[in-house]
């Protein structure tokens, strides 16, 4: 702790201010994540990361700097990690799930702006993230309009390179993507003063597709009648998968996969018979935002699935492997990337094809379409979520929320009534 202190003073920390945030979480961590039981050995890893979450990886981020390696804070899903990781970098993804950073957003952004974009900027702003000190250059994306004018003011405080997703998922929109991939990678081989090969690239695809597919095989237990691992771990597996050393990430996720599945084998499944199963789908859910896991799952629910980026978005479609050109490489990086399907694009229809699919893979009672307040992509795809979930006659509940406690009782009533209804 005394280490982690000067850590936190070094990197210019407002460190009054970050005791109050390392007060709240450990009670929040012990009430939402401790409480639970027959959680499966393999959590003790991910467990141990909370404990010291400001004090852990950081150091080793710090060391690794110290050795000349660049860290790479990322915002979104699209932002291809294995260019980074080719030339020796690291990515540290920085989302902010916390409401204790919110108010410092909402100096800067307007209120009407969703929560995860104002924490971000409160957390870089308010100097209370390790995480968000340590990156050497943040890398933003044109998604969404909240998010582009917010890197505008975090680029006054921290290099800030933005790549320019396109909207539309034409040919020319992946041939479009895949030169700014190229134009990422010279950038990152300036900054960090390493060249980029076709083999190295080839080791980083391989090495990030190795963590999806560890993650995959998490998923897939899920799948399950008997259910090995609750909702709430999976998503706290997933968003420590943001900011982990991705072989590192792959090999626990590895051995938590196969406890899971020798669970499923044994039939040890941490809900009663006959729980009922939910999908969450919408905006994703950044650490520490674990509220509505964390109702559903005190309402008689189970959460078996996450459509999100903090979920499935993160870890379906790999990249093709073994290519023999770095410009071979990159249209198979965008070819992957742009299967993600953000509410950013339009048309959207297979963002809606796969909350179908999901929802039926999983073989769930009911879906739970969650969005940030104010994040009006989400909010307006609802219409579309909820017609197609409805023809396949699947229930499904709409929820807008932010990561204040306040709408909490309110929420649980709808869910509870939700659960109920499903019979
Ligand atoms: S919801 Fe969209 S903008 Fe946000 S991380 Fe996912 S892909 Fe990126
Ligand atoms: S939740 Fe919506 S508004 Fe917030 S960053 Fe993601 S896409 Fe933008």
């Amino acid at each position: 702790m005394a280490d982690n202190l000067q850590m936190w003073t070094d990197l210019g920390m407002d460190v009054d201010k970050h005791d109050a945030l390392c007060q709240v979480l450990p009670t929040a961590f012990g009430d939402v994540y401790l409480s639970q039981e027959n959680r499966p050995e393999g959590m003790g890893f991910y467990d141990f990361v909370v404990a010291d979450i400001h004090g852990i990886r950081p150091s080793e981020l710090i060391e690794a700097q110290k050795n000349g390696r660049k860290v790479f804070g990322t915002f979104c899903v699209y932002v291809p990690d294995e260019v980074v990781i080719a030339a020796d970098g690291i990515v540290s993804g920085l989302c902010g799930g916390s409401q204790f950073w919110v108010e410092g957003g909402e100096k800067v952004l307007p209120k009407s702006t969703c929560p995860l974009i104002k924490a971000s900027v409160g957390a870089r702003l308010d100097r209370t993230c390790p995480f968000f000190r340590i990156a050497d250059m943040y890398v933003g994306e044109t998604t969404c309009d909240g998010k582009k004018k917010a890197y505008e003011i975090l680029g006054e405080d921290v290099p800030m390179y933005i790549m320019d997703l396109p909207q539309m998922k034409r040919e020319k929109d992946i041939v479009k993507w895949a030169e700014e991939i190229k134009d990422f990678a010279a950038k990152v081989e300036e900054f960090t003063g390493n060249k980029i090969t076709v083999e190295k690239l080839n080791e980083a695809i391989h090495t990030i597709n190795e963590k999806r597919k560890a993650l995959a095989r998490i998923y897939e237990t899920r799948k399950s009648d008997v259910i090995p691992i609750s909702g709430k771990d999976a998503l706290l597996v997933m968003q420590i998968a943001f900011f982990d050393d991705p072989a590192r990430c792959a090999e626990m996720a590895n051995k938590l996969a196969d406890e899971c599945e020798q669970r499923v084998k044994d039939g040890v499944s941490v809900f009663p018979a006959g729980t009922k199963r939910i999908m969450l789908t919408g905006t994703p859910l950044a650490i520490p935002n674990w509220k509505l896991h964390h109702i559903i799952e005190t309402s008689g629910a189970a959460v078996v699935c996450e459509e999100m980026c903090t979920g499935t978005r993160y870890f379906e479609n790999l990249v093709e492997e073994d290519l023999g050109s770095l410009d071979e490489q990159y249209m198979a990086l965008s070819k992957r990337y742009m299967k993600n399907n953000c509410a950013c694009f339009t048309p959207n229809d297979a963002r809606i094809d796969d909350i179908v699919r999901l929802a039926k893979e999983y073989n769930v009672d009911g879906v739970i379409d969650t969005n940030l307040k104010f994040c009006c992509l989400y909010d307006t795809e609802r219409r579309n979520v909820e017609r197609a979930l409805n023809e396949a006659g699947i229930p499904v509940l709409g929820i807008e929320t932010d990561y204040a406690d306040s709408d909490a009782e309110q929420l649980r009533t709808r869910i509870e009534a939700f659960v109920e209804m499903l019979g």
